[in-house]
Protein backbone atom coordinates (compact mmCIF):
# COMPACT_ATOMS: atom_id res chain seq x y z
CA UNK A 1 0.00 0.00 0.00
CA UNK A 2 1.11 3.55 -0.72
CA UNK A 3 1.22 6.21 1.28
CA UNK A 4 1.27 9.77 0.90
CA UNK A 5 2.80 11.47 3.45
CA UNK A 6 1.58 15.08 2.52
CA UNK A 7 -2.55 13.46 1.87
CA UNK A 8 -2.74 13.64 6.02
CA UNK A 9 -1.93 10.34 6.39
CA UNK A 10 -0.60 9.23 9.49
CA UNK A 11 2.00 6.42 8.83
CA UNK A 12 2.34 5.24 12.32
CA UNK A 13 -1.45 4.77 12.87
CA UNK A 14 -2.26 2.81 9.82
CA UNK A 15 1.31 0.43 10.34
CA UNK A 16 -0.36 0.00 14.03
CA UNK A 17 -3.86 -0.65 12.71
CA UNK A 18 -2.82 -3.39 10.36
CA UNK A 19 -0.72 -4.82 13.12
CA UNK A 20 -3.66 -4.70 15.17
CA UNK A 21 -6.40 -6.60 13.24
CA UNK A 22 -3.77 -9.61 12.19
CA UNK A 23 -2.66 -10.50 15.75
CA UNK A 24 -4.63 -12.30 18.56
CA UNK A 25 -4.48 -11.58 22.09
CA UNK A 26 -5.95 -13.72 24.83
CA UNK A 27 -6.04 -11.48 28.36
CA UNK A 28 -4.02 -12.84 31.22
CA UNK A 29 -4.89 -10.58 33.55
CA UNK A 30 -5.01 -6.93 35.46
CA UNK A 31 -2.16 -5.34 38.12
CA UNK A 32 -0.98 -2.15 39.36
CA UNK A 33 2.20 -3.19 38.43
CA UNK A 34 2.94 -0.84 35.20
CA UNK A 35 0.49 2.14 35.27
CA UNK A 36 1.55 3.07 31.43
CA UNK A 37 -0.06 1.45 28.22
CA UNK A 38 2.18 -0.03 26.01
CA UNK A 39 0.00 1.04 23.10
CA UNK A 40 -0.72 4.87 23.82
CA UNK A 41 1.79 5.52 26.14
CA UNK A 42 -0.68 7.22 28.51
CA UNK A 43 0.26 7.51 31.98
CA UNK A 44 -1.40 7.42 35.48
CA UNK A 45 -3.27 4.62 35.45
CA UNK A 46 -4.94 2.21 38.28
CA UNK A 47 -3.38 -0.73 36.26
CA UNK A 48 -2.66 -2.13 32.88
CA UNK A 49 -4.48 -5.05 31.46
CA UNK A 50 -2.09 -8.21 30.44
CA UNK A 51 -2.12 -9.21 26.72
CA UNK A 52 -0.27 -12.41 25.18
CA UNK A 53 -0.03 -12.03 21.48
CA UNK A 54 -0.42 -15.36 20.68
CA UNK A 55 1.03 -15.25 17.26
CA UNK A 56 4.60 -14.78 18.84
CA UNK A 57 4.29 -15.14 22.64
CA UNK A 58 4.38 -11.14 23.72
CA UNK A 59 2.87 -9.49 26.36
CA UNK A 60 1.90 -6.16 25.80
CA UNK A 61 0.02 -4.24 29.20
CA UNK A 62 -2.72 -2.13 27.65
CA UNK A 63 -5.15 0.02 29.56
CA UNK A 64 -9.12 -0.22 28.60
CA UNK A 65 -9.35 1.24 25.03
CA UNK A 66 -6.12 0.04 23.85
CA UNK A 67 -6.77 -3.31 25.14
CA UNK A 68 -10.53 -3.51 23.41
CA UNK A 69 -8.65 -2.14 20.27
CA UNK A 70 -5.64 -4.73 20.15
CA UNK A 71 -8.42 -7.27 19.81
CA UNK A 72 -10.66 -5.07 17.72
CA UNK A 73 -13.71 -5.13 20.14
CA UNK A 74 -15.52 -2.56 21.73
CA UNK A 75 -14.91 -1.64 25.46
CA UNK A 76 -17.59 -3.10 27.04
CA UNK A 77 -17.08 -6.35 25.16
CA UNK A 78 -13.91 -5.79 26.49
CA UNK A 79 -14.83 -5.82 30.27
CA UNK A 80 -16.50 -8.52 29.96
CA UNK A 81 -13.89 -10.65 28.28
CA UNK A 82 -11.57 -9.55 31.63
CA UNK A 83 -13.81 -10.33 33.79
CA UNK A 84 -15.02 -13.76 32.72
CA UNK A 85 -10.93 -14.57 32.36
CA UNK A 86 -10.84 -13.57 36.15
CA UNK A 87 -13.67 -15.98 36.97
CA UNK A 88 -11.99 -18.73 35.01
CA UNK A 89 -8.42 -17.75 37.39
CA UNK A 90 -10.68 -17.96 40.03
CA UNK A 91 -11.37 -20.89 39.52
CA UNK A 92 -8.14 -22.21 39.03
CA UNK A 93 -7.17 -21.00 42.14
CA UNK A 94 -10.21 -22.19 44.43
CA UNK A 95 -9.60 -25.41 43.11
CA UNK A 96 -6.12 -25.77 43.91
CA UNK A 97 -6.15 -24.51 47.39
CA UNK A 98 -9.25 -26.99 48.12
CA UNK A 99 -7.06 -29.75 46.64
CA UNK A 100 -3.92 -28.41 48.39
CA UNK A 101 -2.61 -30.75 51.59
CA UNK A 102 -2.70 -27.53 54.13
CA UNK A 103 -6.35 -27.23 53.08
CA UNK A 104 -6.79 -30.98 53.46
CA UNK A 105 -5.11 -31.17 56.82
CA UNK A 106 -7.33 -28.56 58.04
CA UNK A 107 -10.45 -29.53 56.54
CA UNK A 108 -9.40 -33.10 58.04
CA UNK A 109 -8.63 -31.79 61.54
CA UNK A 110 -12.16 -30.44 61.89
CA UNK A 111 -13.66 -33.77 61.05
CA UNK A 112 -11.61 -35.52 63.56
CA UNK A 113 -13.13 -33.33 66.34
CA UNK A 114 -16.83 -33.98 66.05
CA UNK A 115 -18.07 -35.37 69.11
CA UNK A 116 -14.76 -35.28 71.13
CA UNK A 117 -16.09 -32.92 73.17
CA UNK A 118 -12.86 -29.92 72.91
CA UNK A 119 -13.92 -26.58 74.46
CA UNK A 120 -13.31 -24.35 71.79
CA UNK A 121 -10.05 -23.06 73.45
CA UNK A 122 -8.45 -26.22 72.66
CA UNK A 123 -10.21 -26.51 68.91
CA UNK A 124 -8.15 -23.46 68.12
CA UNK A 125 -5.07 -23.95 69.54
CA UNK A 126 -5.17 -27.17 66.83
CA UNK A 127 -6.88 -25.44 64.43
CA UNK A 128 -5.14 -21.98 64.20
CA UNK A 129 -1.83 -23.44 62.97
CA UNK A 130 -3.37 -25.40 60.64
CA UNK A 131 -5.76 -22.29 59.24
CA UNK A 132 -2.79 -20.11 58.91
CA UNK A 133 -0.41 -22.43 57.04
CA UNK A 134 -4.30 -22.08 54.82
CA UNK A 135 -4.16 -18.51 54.73
CA UNK A 136 -0.50 -18.44 54.10
CA UNK A 137 -0.96 -20.52 50.82
CA UNK A 138 -3.85 -18.59 49.65
CA UNK A 139 -1.66 -15.63 49.79
CA UNK A 140 0.33 -17.09 47.34
CA UNK A 141 -2.33 -18.44 45.02
CA UNK A 142 -3.53 -14.93 45.11
CA UNK A 143 -0.43 -13.22 43.63
CA UNK A 144 -0.05 -16.36 40.81
CA UNK A 145 -3.67 -16.24 39.48
CA UNK A 146 -4.01 -12.38 40.09
CA UNK A 147 -7.63 -12.93 42.12
CA UNK A 148 -9.07 -12.29 45.71
CA UNK A 149 -9.34 -15.53 47.31
CA UNK A 150 -11.39 -15.26 50.40
CA UNK A 151 -10.42 -16.48 53.93
CA UNK A 152 -13.88 -18.66 54.67
CA UNK A 153 -12.77 -20.96 51.60
ZN1 LIG B 1 -3.50 3.03 25.68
Amino acid sequence: MHIKINEGFDIKAIVMETAIKTKKYKVLGFSDTQCYCDVCGKTELHGTYELLDEENQEVVRAGTTCGARLMSIKNTEFIKIVDAAKKERQKVAFAEVRSSKEYIEYQNAITAMEGKGLTPAQRMEILHPLHDKVVSLSRDLQLKYDVEIPRYL
